[in-house]
């Protein structure tokens, strides 16, 4: 039987898995009942299957739960990054401010009032107008240079759009402009802080990157109208830039037959009102009114 028992230890593991044939299982099955060395044997090796079986199962269940630990720590660690960059970098690019380009959306209206400058700004955008201004010497006369720009947000751009957004620059001094300077009206893409901190001698560079929009030099035009032998002197004095008119003096029963709601004998350039009337179109209707009228307009000079 000891040189049968090398044969069944052999046969046994083929046995437990079902694949011998019915003569070596009726064999095997034989030495088992009077061996009791191959039964323990047999046992033994039944116990280390099963103990096998539930070791492969566990190290599954350690496999699903590492995968399960994995995929909720990759969770954390985007829900993070989420956190720490994304939700940061929407909040930077909602509050980066824009400058609007200057076109004819964009409107500044500059008027000379209350014994100071007031700049209003209206676009079509919402955001904000914002200034700032710079006093050279040229030809020993001062002369203030004022930078203007319009900013929005992402946000303000997105935002219901209103007819127009209306602005003043917050940040400008208006009192400090001396209305008797000359002054020059740029808008600008430029940095402002950049030009409100640079040399003088380099203004011209951001000057030659910005629009002149407005300019206070002043010019004056007479001229003399005459009607049935009687003459009349009118004297114009507007902006030479953009033809505001500043002041005229004349036949006030004409000016307001023309419709134009303020006029005054010697209007000084500090009680502006007349400010945005346009001088051309004024001068053109009263020589109309003239020519209507059998009468007729010459310009005397051209300061
Ligand atoms: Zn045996």
């Amino acid at each position: 039987m000891k040189k049968n028992c090398k044969i069944i230890e052999d046969l046994l593991p083929l046995y437990l898995d079902n694949i011998v044939s019915n003569e070596t299982k009726t064999f095997v099955e034989d030495h088992l009942k009077e061996c009791s060395n191959c039964t323990k044997y047999l046992e033994g090796l039944t116990f280390n299957l099963k103990k096998n079986k539930i070791d492969e199962v566990n190290s599954f269940k350690k496999f699903l739960h590492k995968i399960n630990f994995k995929i909720i720590k990759n969770s954390l660690i985007i829900t993070l990054l989420l956190i720490l960059i994304i939700v940061p970098t929407l909040y930077f690019i909602g509050n980066v401010k824009f400058t609007q380009d200057y076109n004819e959306n964009i409107d500044i209206a500059i008027r000379g009032e209350n014994k100071k400058w007031n700049f209003q700004f209206y676009s079509p955008l919402e955001g904000y107008g914002y200034a700032t201004y710079r006093i050279i010497m040229e030809n020993g006369k001062p002369v203030t240079l004022v930078f203007v720009t319009w900013k929005y947000t992402l946000q303000e751009y997105f935002s219901t759009k209103k007819d127009y957004h209306v602005s003043n620059a917050p940040d400008l001094d208006y009192q400090s402009i001396d209305l008797n300077n000359e002054m020059r009206v740029y808008y600008t893409k430029e940095n402002l802080q950049e030009i409100k901190g640079a040399l003088s001698e380099d203004l011209d560079k951001y000057i030659k990157k910005s629009t002149l929009i407005f300019k206070n030099d002043k010019i004056t035009t007479n001229m003399k109208c005459t009607q049935n032998n009687e003459e009349k002197l009118y004297t114009f004095t507007y902006y030479n830039y953009n033809g505001q008119l500043l002041s005229s003096t004349g036949d006030n029963a004409i000016l307001k037959h023309l419709g134009y709601k303020y006029y005054s004998d010697n209007m000084e350039f500090k009680d502006i009102s007349l400010i945005s009337e346009d001088a051309h179109e004024l001068i053109n209707k009263i020589k109309n009114y003239y020519q209507e009228n059998k009468g007729i307009c010459s310009i005397e000079n051209k300061a």
